[in-house]
């Protein structure tokens, strides 16, 4: 039976199983399941075996595995490898490409919700796989600035340093606090305010924001976060992670069956398993 996994430890906590095993049934893609398959990093090995056997279409792969896997693996999109993480891989005549769909997913969700990217001040909190992947997209569309915000400067640094030299254009800031109030967007890509964490917020204080920012926290669990319920408080617009979720995961979906991904189906099989 043709298979699709999810790599990634632990996994409890995930809801793409529910939402791209909604879809394969809507395409009627013949008994193909998307399973999950909690493998800690020392068990690498059996991951590779697994996605080699045949009927494997391919897999997504969540943390601790998005960067550790990336060598592993027999060829990378060149937007995988300037992202610095696979977060889907595909196979394509026996061989397994890393690719990663967050960067769309990002993107997307911008669009759908008429955000525009173009032009705009971006402040990033996080500089992990997501981090990366929203500040490629925001790169990608013309953002005029980027700050990066995160609790490890080096890790922002190294994001910094791989942005860079492929778009020279950008103004990128790390760990500059005080540009907050000068941003149209300010995005919460750590996993702060994930649950059960769900009473914690990656912002104490947002009295400095400007009115017209836009919020957007990648954290889909709980739907509404901390973060956002502030942000509603002081009158601001906030978005939360779930349509990235349903629209990186459609994008996979796409890749690995050449099938256009029934979108709607998914937000609602995933906005139920969060309930
Ligand atoms: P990651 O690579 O492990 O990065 C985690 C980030 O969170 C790092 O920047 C880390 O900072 C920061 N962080 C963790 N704990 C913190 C704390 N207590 N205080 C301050 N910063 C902290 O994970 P990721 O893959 O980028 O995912 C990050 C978040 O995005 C998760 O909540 C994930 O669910 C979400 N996400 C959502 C989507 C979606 O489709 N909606 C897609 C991908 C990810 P350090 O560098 O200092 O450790």
């Amino acid at each position: 039976m043709p298979v699709i996994y999810l790599f990634g430890y632990p996994l409890g906590h995930s809801i793409s199983p529910a939402m791209q095993n909604a879809a394969l049934r809507a395409r009627r893609i013949g008994g193909t399941r998307y399973e999950k398959l909690p493998l800690p990093p020392e068990r690498m090995d059996d991951m590779l075996t697994a996605l080699r056997v045949p009927q494997c279409l391919g897999a997504n792969v969540t943390v601790p595995h998005k960067q550790s896997i990336m060598p592993r693996l027999d060829e990378l999109t060149d937007l995988a490898r300037h992202i610095g993480a696979v977060n889907t891989i595909v196979k394509r005549d026996g061989r397994l490409v890393g690719d990663n769909t967050d960067a769309y997913g990002f993107a997307e969700t911008m669009r759908t919700h008429g955000v525009p990217l173009h032009g705009t001040r971006a402040a990033i909190l996080g500089a992990g796989g997501a981090a990366a992947a929203a500040a490629y997209a925001l790169a990608e569309q013309g953002a005029r600035e980027i700050v990066l915000l995160n609790r490890t400067l080096a890790r922002g640094i190294e994001l910094a340093d791989r942005l860079n030299p492929r778009f020279p254009q950008l103004e990128l800031a790390i760990n500059d606090w005080d540009a907050l109030p000068y941003m149209k967007l300010v995005i919460n890509a750590t996993s702060v305010g994930m649950a059960p964490h769900g009473d914690q917020s990656p912002l104490s204080n947002l009295a400095t924001l400007a009115a017209d920012v836009v919020v957007f926290d990648l954290v889909y669990n709980p739907p509404i976060t901390r973060l956002m319920r502030d942000a509603a408080g002081r009158g601001l617009r906030s978005i939360g992670g779930l349509d990235m979720l349903v629209y990186q995961g459609a994008r996979a979906f796409e890749l690995w069956t050449r099938q256009t991904a029934p979108v709607e189906i998914m937000r609602d099989a995933a906005a139920r398993a969060l309930e």
